[in-house]
């Protein structure tokens, strides 16, 4: 048991209703200043026993309410995460190293909307019924809920990415045990705190918090959790699938990208630079959808250069909590020397960097000195082969690189082990077409960049992953589809 000092903010496993200390703790960082600020239990096979064990044991009551009772509480809960919006924005920029402002317009009301969404949702779904009159029988599909659901979620959308999976599980009658990143568990704790009120019945959501090794492994070996739904690294992924192939599971994989954008001449710059630099630098980069190979096609490669570095030059680093800020801290020490790393490798393979790491200085506020910042930094003269334009970096860097045909870039375009997002810029609308068609990509967003129907699939081909999560995609992996054949 270890001690903590009273200014630390200590976390508790959430199991079967009740918060449980662990007998050993993490500790958890402040990214934009360098210092522990919170103990995050150190969880392994005990604990996840128990709240696996919770969630079987709340598996048949919840399971057969219906849908609609389901949902209320899920709108309950998410009603209640919205009152309490500004504090669970704080908590997360803290916690993560997000700007204030991405927190409070992008990941907590998502993680609202993600509730209400599948708790409407679940509502709407239809099965299947095909005749055979010449055989006097009729065939249905019924659905079931699969049982305890794994969920582990990563540290750069962390109460986002952890609610689009609790949402789904729990809106189909599983009951969950979810493991978020030792980095970031402050919002899935606080959370927690607002189960009972939501009326959520004890053990249907069970956190487990710790580390992937230790929690997270745990979960994914456990032979009573039949599917795990994990984002993450392609890395991980690889290492859970190994795991869990022992146990035959259900996996749903959501994993990296290397995302390119893609630049035509008769692209509308105003619209394609200030989206280009939000798909680059949004959320210190850290998203696994972020543009990091910008192809811009040669008639309009000067232009496109000159304006792109003299906005990400705008843009302002530094405290998250300041909301004229554009750009955070990258989540640890350890990450930001791993991006730093690959600027540097670039300049010693001979590409030039035009702005940022390296560059420019970074003026930071007082408190900040220790935090874990950079500067949007762009690379252009790099060649396809190069780490940077083949490893998914996850912070705020961006390489820009001239094309001259669509066949061209197409292949470029695709000559990467990812295949996760994809933009293309250009006025064309037959072309558009053409291209989106032949992306290896999950996601083509054309002259957009991160507008999502949450009904529709989300996901990635190749290394980005494997299956899809939406309203329909989510609700047929939590489920088991049976055929049932009558003859009458
Ligand atoms: P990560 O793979 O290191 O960790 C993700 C989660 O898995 C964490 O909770 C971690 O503790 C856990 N984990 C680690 N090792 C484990 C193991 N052996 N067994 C079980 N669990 C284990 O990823 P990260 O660094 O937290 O997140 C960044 C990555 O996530 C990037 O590659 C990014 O592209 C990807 N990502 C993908 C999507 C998507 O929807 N496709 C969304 C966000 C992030």
């Amino acid at each position: 048991t270890m001690a903590h000092s009273k200014a630390l903010l200590v976390l508790e496993n959430f199991i079967a209703g009740k918060f449980v200390p662990c007998s050993s703790y993490i500790d958890s960082y402040n990214p934009s200043t360098g210092d522990v600020y919170c103990s995050v239990p150190d969880s392994g096979k005990e604990e996840v026993e128990a709240a696996v064990r919770a969630a079987k044991d709340a598996f048949p009551a919840w399971s057969s309410k219906s849908p609609l009772e389901r949902s209320r509480i899920m709108n309950k809960l998410a009603d209640l995460i919205e009152h309490d919006l500004e504090e669970f924005a704080q908590a997360e920029s803290k916690d993560q190293g997000k700007t204030i402002t991405f927190a409070r317009t992008v990941d907590i009301p998502r993680a609202v909307h993600n509730l209400r969404f599948f708790a409407s949702s679940i509502l709407h779904h239809t099965t299947e019924c095909t005749e055979m009159a010449s055989m006097g029988c009729v065939h249905y599909t019924s659905r079931e809920p699969v049982g305890v659901a794994g969920l582990i979620s990563p540290w750069n959308l962390p109460l986002y990415l952890l609610t689009w999976k609790i949402a789904p599980a729990i809106a189909c009658g599983n009951t969950v045990v979810a493991k978020p990143s030792e980095m970031t568990s402050v919002t899935a704790w606080m959370m927690c705190k607002l189960l009972e009120k939501a009326g959520m019945p004890h053990g249907v959501v069970n956190v487990v918090f710790g580390t992937g090794a230790k929690a997270g492994e745990a979960l994914v070996c456990h032979p009573d959790v039949p599917l795990i739904s994990f984002t993450g690294s392609t890395l991980t992924a690889q290492r859970i699938m190994e795991k869990s192939a022992p146990h035959c599971k259900k996996l749903s994989l959501e994993l990296g990208g290397k995302n390119p954008a893609i630049v035509f001449d008769d692209a509308d710059l105003s619209q394609c630079i200030p989206t280009t630099l939000r798909s680059s630098f949004a959320n210190q980069g850290e998203i696994c959808l972020c543009t990091s190979r910008i192809f811009v096609q040669r008639g309009i490669y000067s232009e496109f250069v000159k304006r792109f570095v003299a906005e990400a030059k705008k843009w302002k680093v530094g405290n998250p909590s300041d909301p004229t800020v554009n750009m955070g801290a990258l989540i640890s020490k350890e990450h930001l020397e791993k991006v730093r790393s690959y600027v540097k490798r670039a300049q010693a393979e001979g590409a030039r960097i035009l702005c940022g790491e390296g560059v420019d200085s970074l003026d930071l506020p007082a408190g900040n000195h220790k935090g874990y910042f950079m500067l949007p930094t762009i690379i252009t003269e790099v060649r396809d082969e190069s780490c940077c334009m083949q490893e998914e970096i996850f912070g705020p860097v961006t390489c820009v690189v001239a094309f001259d045909t669509e066949e061209e870039v197409v292949e470029r375009a695709n000559g990467v082990k990812y295949g996760l997002a994809a933009t293309v810029w250009s006025s064309n609308v037959g072309r558009v077409h053409r291209v989106a068609r032949r992306l290896q990509s999950g996601l083509v967003w054309t002259n957009c960049w991160l507008v999502r129907d949450l009904n529709l699939p989300f996901g990635g081909m190749k290394a980005s992953g494997i299956g899809r999560e939406g309203a329909k995609d989510s609700y047929e992996f939590f489920t088991e589809v049976k055929t049932i054949t009558i003859k009458h």
